[in-house]
């Protein structure tokens, strides 16, 4: 099985942050994003000490996957940012992951 370059996923995470801050409403926070290769687990994020976040994502996953994966940790990003979270924030990501990267497909942002 092959999975997209890398490069192709850098232009496609920067596309799908750039979408996602500005649907969320995010402002004046930046996200960087960086793309490994992952055992055994798809994506995590977290906030650094600058006031910054970090989402890591997984390369060895199909484009659809990638990212829905991408959308689903800038959720979590929003509820850093916004202090907003119900239980683990999982529930909330997990049910708007997939409508969203729909939207993209639909937009047409790739
Ligand atoms: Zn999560």
């Amino acid at each position: 099985m092959s999975y997209p370059s890398p490069s192709y996923l850098e232009q496609v995470a920067a596309k799908v942050s750039k979408w996602c801050l500005r649907n969320f409403g995010i402002r004046n926070t930046k996200v960087t994003i960086s793309i490994q290769n992952l055992e055994t687990y798809y994506g995590d994020c977290g906030p650094e000490k600058d006031g910054s976040y970090t989402v890591v994502i997984a390369q060895n996953q199909n484009l659809r996957s990638f990212v829905q994966t991408l959308v689903h940790e800038h959720i979590h990003v929003k509820q850093f940012v916004g202090d907003c979270w119900e239980g683990s924030g999982e529930k909330e990501a997990s049910l708007l992951e997939g409508p969203l990267a729909d939207q993209i497909w639909k937009e047409n942002i790739l």
